[in-house]
């Protein structure tokens, strides 16, 4: 008679944890054959109807050294219990009341936390059929009932082999031995629930190499394959656990560390303490990881992103903790790459709306939405209308309008700004065209580029298709560029500048006075215009620091042969000083906002009527 019964040995270690033998393999690095796991640790389930069987079987892997050993004759609750306690492998019987061995192994093969785990057949059977039943269905190995000592031994040594080299190629990544994101994923879920219990915080600290790809792309992936083991290394010193003071208990000498994915890395913290601990270690990160890298006989440089979300503030969970820290190192990047960043609900919010603007602006041109408005530009000698800045608008179907502030930078950084640059290029023109054609005078347009923009090869050609396809004399065009633009690259800019003007456009310094340039410097550039950014305009005439610099800038650009705009006037004692300290042209919201096309039209015929 068969007592219902199941026995399970007291464990320390959860059998979670002991189950694949992963907190061994945690702790080994290096070659493979050292971080098979201790196999006296496995734990091992028996399933079998007769008990006999089982106190047999248990005194000899007791005898062997195995002392993990669970065991049930109740067959009806085997499937939960392997379900719940993941034992490295599965010693079952076939011939079972009401559920039977087969259908054990059924289940277990179409259920994916359990179809990993290898079951060995016990059978008094010899029939072939039996056997390649339970081979079909997914039996690993046999062993012929009554069990022989010695060859239930070397089974399952052999069994466990197999099913931890299987682990360490699911768990770990074969580049730098470090444990995966599946392990992360796997793994941590129970240091999650310790810190709820112990109510502490813990840390998901996500690092993202800075231009790696670039780096694969130009000196080849078995570069990029060196630099990572390299930098996997250097994380792994930095984050030593004696080193971590705040670390708590470190899940193994890998620190908590991972590699999530090809250029990066985790760091867990189980308790952090306090914030300032997060940040020193942060900080420590980006300065162990900015110093040269000496690989295949070649210095390079590197810097890192870090993103940080704290649990339970940040997340719940490790997926929603894991995303968030991306979304932080996401921010970190913007902010100028080599800097660490918390999560917010903040930096979420901007981060979602930047990312849903980035997918929609490639759609914006394709379904109308971009367009130019037109701000007049107004000579101060004749008062008239001589020309006009476009400034590009999105009308956003469900946002409304979204500002050039805000969009010209997610196109630069997509380089969806080239397409974009293009167009305004091209429309500025057409649109310039037909006032010449209306009869409207000869009106000059000007035209922002950007710095991307400026940077690409074609722009050239660019510029030149659009003036052809305009048919539009290149006088009437001017080019407005950033003075930050011009001093980042002054060689090349040299180059390229010569070459717009020899096509013979117009070229014009915006926000003059943002950046750190001399007007001496400027003279190095075949420049024609020089626009005195809003900034200073804003303040004058009370502000008698700005209006003297104003009023200085209007004589040093005279003397280097530039014709001065002032930007932003919106009051008439800005215009009137503007005027008496000799500047050339204004425009602002006092003569008028930046107009739709047709309405600018209206403007000039207005202003030529008046
Ligand atoms: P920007 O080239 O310096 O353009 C002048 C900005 O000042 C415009 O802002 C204009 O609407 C605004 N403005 C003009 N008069 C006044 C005034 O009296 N008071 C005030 N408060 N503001 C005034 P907008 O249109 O928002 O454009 C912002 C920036 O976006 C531009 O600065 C330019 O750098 C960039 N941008 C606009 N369109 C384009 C484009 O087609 N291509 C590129 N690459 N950049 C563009
Ligand atoms: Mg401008
Ligand atoms: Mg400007």
């Amino acid at each position: 008679m068969s007592t219902n019964k199941h026995r399970i040995p007291d464990m320390k270690n959860s059998p979670a944890e002991t189950a694949t033998g992963d907190a061994e393999l945690f702790s080994n690095a290096g070659d493979f054959e050292h971080q098979l796991p201790s196999r006296r640790d496995a734990t091992i389930m028996m399933v079998d109807d007769e008990e006999t069987t089982i106190d047999v079987v248990q005194m000899f892997l007791e005898d062997a050294g195995y002392t993990h050993c669970i065991t049930t004759t109740d067959s009806t609750q085997a499937l939960s219990m392997i379900s719940e306690l993941r034992p490295d492998v599965v010693l079952l019987d076939l011939n079972m009341p009401v559920v039977s061995g087969f259908d054990i192994l059924t289940h277990m093969r179409s259920d994916p936390n359990m179809k990993h785990i290898p079951v060995v057949i016990l059978t008094s059977s010899t029939d072939g059929k039996t056997k390649l039943k339970a081979l079909e269905l997914g039996a690993t190995d046999f062993l012929g009932k009554p069990v022989d000592s010695s060859e239930l031994v070397l089974r399952l040594r052999n069994t466990l082999t197999a099913k931890a080299y299987q682990d360490r190629l699911a768990f770990y990544d074969g580049l730098t031995g470090l444990p995966n994101r599946r392990m992360f994923m796997t793994r941590l879920q129970r240091a999650l629930q310790r810190a709820h219990h112990e109510n502490k915080n813990c840390v998901v600290m996500h690092i993202n190499l800075d231009r790696f790809k670039q780096i694969n792309d130009t000196l080849g992936h078995s570069v990029g394959d060196l630099l990572l083991k390299l930098i996997a290394r250097r994380l792994e010193t930095s984050l030593r656990p004696d080193d971590m003071v705040m670390a708590g208990e470190a899940l193994g000498p890998h620190g908590n560390l991972f590699r999530i994915g090809g250029d990066e890395f985790t760091v867990f913290i189980p308790d952090i303490g306090n914030v300032e601990n997060t940040t020193q270690l942060a900080q420590r990160i980006l300065t162990l990881l900015a110093k040269p890298c000496n690989v295949a006989k070649q210095e390079l440089f590197l810097t890192s992103s870090i993103g940080i979300a704290v649990f339970p503030d940040d997340g719940h969970d490790l997926d929603t903790l894991l995303k968030h820290a991306d979304i932080a190192m996401s921010h970190a990047k913007q902010q100028g790459t080599n800097t660490y960043q918390f999560y917010s609900k903040e930096i979420n919010a901007r981060t979602e709306r930047r990312l849903s603007l980035e997918h929609q602006l490639r759609k914006a041109l394709s379904r109308d939405e971009i367009s130019l408005h037109y701000q007049p530009k107004v000579d101060f000698a004749s008062g008239q209308i001589i020309g006009a800045e476009a400034l590009m608008r999105w009308m956003h179907r469900d946002l409304g309008m979204i500002s050039p502030v805000e969009f010209i930078p997610i196109a630069e950084e997509t380089g969806l700004i080239t397409e974009l640059g293009a167009w305004a290029l091209h429309t500025a023109s057409v649109h310039c065209k037909g006032w010449h054609t209306a009869g409207l005078g000869a009106l000059r347009v000007a035209v922002n580029v950007s710095s991307q923009q400026f940077r690409q090869p074609g722009l050239l050609q660019t510029i030149e298709a659009a003036l052809r396809e305009a048919q539009l004399d290149p006088k009437h065009v001017v080019i407005e560029l950033t003075e930050s633009m011009i001093m980042a690259n002054p060689n090349e800019t040299v180059t390229a500048l010569r070459m717009i003007k020899e096509m013979g456009l117009k070229l014009s310094v915006d926000d003059f006075g943002t950046g750190y340039s001399s007007l001496s410097y400027l003279k190095r550039f075949p420049l024609d215009e020089l626009k005195v950014d809003r900034s200073f305009v804003k303040d004058i005439p009370g502000d008698a620091d700005d209006a003297a610099i104003t009023a200085a800038i209007i004589v040093l650009a005279h003397s280097l042969g530039l014709s001065v705009v002032a930007e932003g006037v919106e009051t008439a004692e800005q215009l009137a000083f503007l005027k008496n300290v000799g500047c050339d042209e204004y425009q602002g919201y006092f003569f008028s906002k930046p107009l739709p096309e047709p309405a600018f039209v209206e403007r000039v015929k207005r202003a030529q009527h008046d």
